[in-house]
Formats: structure tokens, C-alpha cells, sequence
């Protein structure tokens, strides 16, 4: 199977966890095989005048459990196929969380920083007259994903609103607050892999307090730095794209903050007496006890994995552990929280935004807080007791937890058994 054939990689999973479970064929056969991809030229002016295109694509990949949910991203090397594999991780990551959605995905092969504010939102704007007949609050809701944000989540919304003729905030969520978004969706996702470690703490055999280290000091990675080190956790390393700082009694969080908000490295912290740099690279093998990749896929692979000596990884980026990683991490007694549960706090809150403009009444921010516990600590616990009985990593346990329920929505249309027998 070639590396880059990312939807048959994350097949690999839904194989794994059929192992576990007695389900019907029919079953594997209406998941391996997305439901509709739709693909776009988007057309728009440029401010100079001329017309420009960009391929953009919608995947519905499956809806038996509701509407289809997952982000829109602009990249440079955005793809169809690309979409396809992480609207498949959406529709298990959903199933996970037990949200009433099935999954989706959107991209924009563009490179957004070429792009003017003004061409910027006529592109976002295109994006919805394109894909409109294929959105709806009961149909398909996108949200945020890489290089979009809460204003672009606004104009996609104005625009399907002036297409249907009324407003319909409950198409998209991530829309900022004045537009109908939701209080606590920023820290939404480092927010609910702080409850779920914390809940499942003692069971991976983390003590307090922990030594933690950090892979991205983006919106997730900072985040959660903030959650742990607020309970007397040391955040010992963390890292950003140019490279790593590290104290064994604990950076100083609060001058991490500043030169990120001044646009600056967490590198430029360095003094050679609290805090000390090291590469990138060097993070992974930080002598802490929980390792939280927030950064980007497949930093955890087979010639690193070995050195990881945390006792526990939190996965708040998606798909930061490879296969092959996986299997040693196991072998090595390390846990992995993975991805469909680590970081399905962002998809809640999205679900809680929804739920909201469809009552149009806005809770407040202890009530977002408290459901998100809620939601994230009983759902952990299922998965954690799940790979406990089955003798399986918690990344299988979370696709058997997930197929568990896809399964009975599917079988729940008829099995084999039933037709034949009629
Ligand atoms: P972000 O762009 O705000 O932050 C990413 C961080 O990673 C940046 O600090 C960047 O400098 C750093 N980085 C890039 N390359 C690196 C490298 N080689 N080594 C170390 N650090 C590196 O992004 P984000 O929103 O925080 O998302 C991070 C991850 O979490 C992504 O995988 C994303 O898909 C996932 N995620 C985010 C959300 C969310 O709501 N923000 C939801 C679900 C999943």
C-alpha cells in the first residue's frame, strides 16, 4: 500500500477494530468507500482585475448517524483524496464522542497567504456558492480546519444565508461569537484532552504532579500548557516549528506567552540558565511522564518511537503517531490516548454550537465547561474499559467503541440475515 494512499491507511484501523467485534459485512462494506465527494472550480476576481481558479472539494464520507461534520481547509497541497481519508477519521471521531453526526471534510487547494482579505473572502464566499446544495444544518456542517478561522466560518455563513433567502447560523460553526458561536469553543479541544487525561490519570499510572512536554505551541498546545500547569503540573519542554526549549523544573509559561504573542519562537526564550534550547526533534525524547504532540501528523514514527519515555502521549494533533510507532510505543508500555477521543473536545463544542442556534438560547461558559467533562470523561472511560477487557491499545479500543455504534446504525436499516430470511 503506498504511503500517500491516506484513505486506505486509515482503512487499516477499521479492519483492526472489525476483528474485535461480531458485526455484519455489510457493515465494513458501507464504510470503506466514501458516499459522495463533490469537486469545484472555484472561480474569482483577483484586486488586480484578473480571474483566478482553485480545486476545491466537499466529502460526505457517511451519514447513517446524521448529518456529516468536519472542518474546510485551505493548503497549497489540499487533494480529494486527502479529504475522503480525514472525513473517514470525522465520521469515527464523531461515532466516538457519540455526537448525531456522521463525517465529512472540505478543502481549497490554495496557499491563503498569497491571498488579499478581499480575495480571501470572495474565495470563501465561492466555496459556499459551490458546494450550498450540498450543505445544510441537516446535511452537512463544516467548521474551521487548517489556514480557515472564525471570520471565514462567518462569511461562509452570511453567503449560505443570502443563497436560502434567511438566516441559518446552525450551517457552519467555529463563527465568532457576535455571529452565533459558542463561549468556550477556542480551547475546546485542548480543553477536553485536559478532562480526559485527568480523568484517566491514575489508570495510566500518572502521579502528580506531572512532568509534561508539549510538540506545537499553537492554539491546541498552548492551551492545554495553560489547563496543566493551572493544577501544579511542570510543563518541562515545548516546541514550535523552529525548535524546542526545556527546564527540568519548569519553563516559565507566562514568557512563553509573550514571545509567541510578540510573533516570536519559543526558541527566543532561551537564557542558558532557566530555560535551555534544544532541537526540535530532541522533544520527542524529553524525560517527562505525559508527551502531548499538537502540532502536526506523523512526528512520532518508526526511528523516534523508541525514545519516547513518557508513560502516557495525549494525541491533540491528528494523526501525530504512525503506525509503525504505534506498534512499539505498545511494545514499550506506552499509552496512547489517540486522536478520535484526545482531541474530539473541538468537534463537541462545534455540536454544542449547533445545538445552540437551533434553540437560539446560548449557555453560558460553566455549562459548555460541564458538558464537555461530561462528555469527554464517559466516553474515555468506555474506551479505557473496552481495551482493558479486550487486551487492545486504546486507539483500537476507540474504533471498536466507535464501529460498536456505526454498526448498530447500520444493521439497524437490515443485516444480510434479514433480507435473505425475507
Ligand atoms: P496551530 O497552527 O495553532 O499550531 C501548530 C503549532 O505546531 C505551531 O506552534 C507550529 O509552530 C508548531 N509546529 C509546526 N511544525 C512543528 C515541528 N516540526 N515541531 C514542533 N512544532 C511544530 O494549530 P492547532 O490549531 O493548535 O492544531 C494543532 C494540531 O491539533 C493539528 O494536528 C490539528 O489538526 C489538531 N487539532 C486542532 C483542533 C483545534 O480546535 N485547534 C481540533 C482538532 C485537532
Amino acid at each position: 500500500m503506498p504511503d500517500d494512499d491516506l484513505l486506505a491507511l486509515a482503512l487499516v484501523r477499521l479492519d483492526e477494530a472489525a476483528r474485535h467485534l461480531s458485526i455484519d459485512p455489510d457493515v465494513i462494506e458501507k464504510l470503506k468507500y466514501p458516499r459522495e465527494t463533490t469537486k469545484a472550480r472555484l472561480m474569482i476576481r483577483m484586486d488586480d482585475g484578473s480571474r483566478k481558479s482553485f480545486m476545491a472539494w466537499r466529502c460526505r464520507y457517511d451519514d447513517t448517524r446524521g448529518p456529516t461534520k468536519g472542518g474546510i481547509r485551505f493548503h497549497p497541497q489540499a487533494n480529494g483524496e486527502e479529504a475522503e481519508a480525514l472525513a473517514f477519521w470525522m465520521t469515527f471521531k464523531c461515532a466516538v464522542m457519540n455526537l448525531p453526526y456522521g463525517g465529512g471534510k472540505g478543502a481549497v487547494r490554495v496557499d491563503p497567504r498569497s491571498l488579499s482579505r478581499a480575495e480571501l473572502e470572495r474565495l470563501s464566499r465561492a466555496y459556499i456558492q459551490a458546494f450550498a446544495r450540498i450543505l445544510g444544518p441537516d446535511r452537512d456542517i463544516p467548521a474551521p480546519d487548517v489556514y480557515t478561522n472564525s471570520m471565514i466560518m462567518g462569511w461562509m455563513a452570511d453567503e449560505y444565508g443570502q443563497i436560502v433567502g434567511e438566516s441559518v447560523p446552525a450551517v457552519i460553526t467555529g463563527k465568532p461569537l457576535a455571529l452565533g458561536g459558542s463561549l468556550g469553543r477556542d480551547d475546546a479541544t485542548a480543553r477536553g484532552g485536559y478532562y480526559l487525561v485527568r480523568h484517566l490519570a491514575a489508570d495510566a499510572g500518572l502521579g502528580a504532579p506531572m512532568r509534561v512536554a508539549i510538540q506545537g505551541f499553537g492554539n491546541a498546545g498552548r492551551h492545554i500548557a495553560r489547563l496543566l500547569a493551572a493544577d501544579g503540573h511542570r510543563i518541562v519542554a515545548v516546541s514550535d516549528s523552529e525548535g524546542a526549549v526545556f527546564a527540568h523544573g519548569g519553563l516559565d509559561l507566562e514568557r512563553l506567552e509573550a514571545a509567541k504573542n510578540a510573533g516570536r519562537s519559543v526558541l527566543s526564550t532561551a537564557d542558558g540558565d532557566r530555560h535551555h534550547a534544544c532541537s526540535a526533534e530532541d522533544l520527542i525524547a524529553t524525560d517527562c511522564d505525559l508527551l502531548v504532540p499538537a502540532a502536526l501528523e506523523n512526528m512520532i514514527h518508526g526511528r523516534n518511537a523508541a525514545s519516547v519515555q513518557a508513560r502516557v502521549i495525549l494525541e491533540l494533533a491528528n494523526g501525530p503517531v504512525t503506525p509503525e510507532a504505534d506498534g512499539i510505543l505498545a511494545r514499550n508500555g506506552v499509552v496512547v490516548l489517540p486522536d478520535i477521543l484526545a482531541n474530539g473536545g473541538g468537534v463537541t463544542v462545534s455540536y454544542f454550537e449547533w445545538v445552540q442556534n437551533r434553540q437560539g438560547y446560548y449557555w453560558t461558559l460553566e455549562e459548555v465547561h460541564e458538558r464537555l467533562r461530561t462528555i469527554m470523561e464517559r466516553e474515555g472511560r468506555a474506551i479505557w474499559t473496552t481495551s482493558k477487557e479486550a487486551g487492545i491499545t486504546v486507539r483500537t479500543g476507540a474504533y471498536v467503541h466507535a464501529l460498536r455504534r456505526l454498526a448498530a446504525a447500520i444493521e439497524a436499516h437490515g443485516t444480510q440475515q434479514f433480507f435473505a430470511a425475507g
